[in-house]
């Protein structure tokens, strides 16, 4: 019979043969170690999305602004990051962080909005 090894800490693992751990302490760290990671991960993506709505809303107090692609960049927005699309009818794409958006204009110029009334 092949021996397996358990998956937290490498030791052989005696008994049934569709055990991964070694012992429940074993399985239980493992288990903690992954959704503390998974939780990471998500707060990450949520401190860029955050910090990405806040340089929007800082940019366009009233409500409708034209900023510089420059300016964005400069307070540290990240364009990978966005919470949903919006494609109007007329073919423009509108990316959201939340409620504050922009839309991508000629000469590196971005047009900015915000969406009183959110609907995902
Ligand atoms: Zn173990």
């Amino acid at each position: 019979m092949e021996t397996r090894y358990c998956l937290e800490c490498g030791e052989p693992i005696h008994g049934r043969s569709d055990k991964k751990f070694c012992s429940d302490q074993c399985r239980t760290t493992y288990h903690n170690r992954l959704h503390a990671e998974s939780n990471q991960y998500i707060r990450r993506i949520n401190a860029i999305l955050k910090k990405n709505r806040s340089i929007l809303a800082q940019l366009n107090p009233g409500g409708k602004a034209k900023v510089s692609k420059n300016k964005l960049l400069s307070l540290g927005f990240n364009f990978n990051y966005h919470t949903n699309i919006y494609d109007t009818k007329t073919g423009n794409r509108y990316y959201f962080c939340y409620d504050m958006g922009y839309l991508s204009i000629a000469n590196n110029m971005f047009f900015l909005v915000h969406r009183q009334e959110y609907i995902g």
